[in-house]
């Protein structure tokens, strides 16, 4: 099959075949993973393994072959790219270039020792958070540690090894600029959680914890999600124990999510999380079909777009307005005579907890901010693994004023670490920063923005992400993305900004 247009070069046509093989291998592989995580029997996990390992190496042996080299540097000679830095043509060679250095720069037994030794860790962190012991899970830390100091070495960087490990989530972001953006939420949020917890006992989120139906829950959520534009006819929705949007090409996105019967949230806010996921792969350019930059460019802007959705959006009173005298409906006996503010109170109700990924939209930063500092720490060799537990809960107690009772609901809940993700967490925070940023500037450029909500007419604003963020897929980096949406690069002011003014209210601080 051609997957070039007929006025490209020779190069850049060759160089597009080989990519498209490329591109399908990845994406094969994560039709088998989705299966994996929705519909697949327990039994086949180690088959599926090894399905997925020989698909990995086939799609890694093709792309780090000389032959992919030589078809990008003659593609980067084609007029077509060399006299349009701006193209699209000229982003995929730019793009797709760096990958290939950077690929070059990992031997295949770093890699095959890191997958390894990832596998055992993985089970050992399983057991450890099952008993709360995290002496079990100690020794593979340190090994996790000390792959993820090996890798910065190998990939290289400029300021700090943080840097490098940042670069395979948030490409080009900077170990410092993270430090300082982090200082600045740290000194604006502690005292606003502060605020807040002392009036906590004028808040409760009661009332979303009763029965909800799964049908009727069902309903509802993919009622929202159709209103906000993702698109059914190139996407579906399926269960999983861990909630995820995942992409095969920008013509079939998927989201799964979870349910429970006995409390509102992580259905509906779930759904609505994924969603902006998923919106933002749709919206991708046709021009990058079948290339490896048909997907959103880091960790952080796809989560500006989950979070903005879920929560700027799903957590607006504007939308409330819209919406709940039908969710009324839907479930007369649960909010018949609930009030539209008490049910927007509840849903916007703030508690310092111990679990990140249950964590309302005001603590949730300072969860990620104690990992980033501890990875931090342990990168530079200033915290020893085995002081890790007691540090962890010294930060915890420090900004959430909470001492977790346990390792297992303390420093071993997350999944991260066990696999090796270090340099990951930041990007929640940053995408949360950026959510903010673009819909602040969404609301400068589309007037009567929050009216459009209100009405329930989402378009305004996806059509705006559409043309701001989403076509452009991997074409720019999140900064360049940022600089051209909103004039200015991602700072945490207008984050702080809009909680102090949401929460004030609220709970009248
Ligand atoms: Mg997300």
């Amino acid at each position: 099959m051609d997957y070039s247009g007929n006025t490209m070069s020779d190069a850049f046509n060759a160089l597009k075949e080989r990519l498209a093989d490329f591109t399908h291998l990845n994406q094969a592989e994560s039709v088998l993973s989705w299966d994996q995580e929705t519909y697949m029997p327990e039994g086949a996990v180690v088959d599926r393994g090894e399905q997925l390992a020989t698909l990995g190496k086939f799609a890694h042996e093709l792309f780090v072959a000389p032959k992919t080299g030589r078809l990008l540097r003659d593609a980067a000679k084609e007029d077509v790219v060399a006299q349009n830095p701006d193209s699209d043509e000229a982003a995929i060679v730019r793009v797709t270039l760096r990958d290939y250095k950077k690929e070059r720069k990992i031997p295949v037994a770093f890699v095959t020792e890191l997958e390894r030794t990832r596998a055992q860790s993985h089970q050992a962190w399983i057991e450890a958070r099952k008993a709360s012991d995290f002496k079990h899970f100690e020794p593979w830390l340190v090994k996790m540690v000390d792959f993820a100091r090996r890798y910065a070495d190998l990939q290289g960087y400029k300021e700090h090894p943080y840097d490098a490990l940042l670069d395979s989530y948030e490409p080009e972001m900077r170990t410092s600029l993270v430090r300082k953006t982090f200082a600045e939420l740290r000194a604006g949020q502690v005292p606003l959680v502060r605020a807040i917890s002392e009036k906590a006992g004028t808040n409760s989120d009661a009332l979303l914890h009763g029965h909800f139906p799964r049908e009727k829950q069902i309903e509802f959520a993919k009622h929202v999600s159709q209103q906000f534009g993702y698109d059914y006819n190139h996407g579906r929705m399926d269960f999983a124990a861990h909630p995820f949007e995942t992409s095969f090409s920008a013509r079939d996105v998927r989201i799964t999510t979870r349910l429970y019967e006995d409390f509102f949230n992580p259905m509906l806010f779930g759904t609505l999380h994924e969603t902006g996921h998923a919106l933002y792969e749709q919206g991708v350019s046709n021009a990058f079909a079948h290339t490896p930059l048909e997907h959103g460019v880091s960790l952080g802007i796809h989560e500006s777009q989950s979070r903005m959705w879920e929560n700027l959006v799903g957590r607006s009173h504007e939308f409330w307005e819209h919406f709940y005298p039908e969710l009324q409906v839907i479930f007369p006996a649960q909010f018949g005579h609930v009030a539209l503010n008490d049910f927007y109170r509840a849903i916007n109700f703030v508690s310092p907890s111990f679990i990140r990924v249950e964590a309302d939209e005001v603590t949730y930063n300072m969860h990620i901010m104690v990992r980033f500092e501890l990875e931090l720490e342990l990168i530079e060799g200033k915290l020893k693994v085995h002081d890790l537990p007691e540090a962890w809960n010294a930060r915890y107690r420090e900004y959430l004023g909470i001492t977790p009772p346990n390792d297992a609901i303390g420093v071993l809940q997350d999944t991260h670490w066990g696999i090796g993700l270090i340099g990951y967490f930041a990007t929640y925070t940053l995408g949360n920063l950026a959510s903010v940023q673009l819909f602040e500037q969404a609301q400068v450029d589309i007037p009567g923005l929050r009216d459009h909500i209100r009405a329930g007419n989402f378009a305004p604003l996806l059509q705006w992400l559409r043309m701001h963020i989403h076509q452009y897929g991997r074409k720019y980096t999140p900064d360049e993305l940022m600089v051209k949406a909103t004039g200015k690069s991602l700072s945490a002011q207008p984050y702080l900004t809009y909680l102090k003014q949401k929460y004030s209210q609220i709970y009248g601080l």
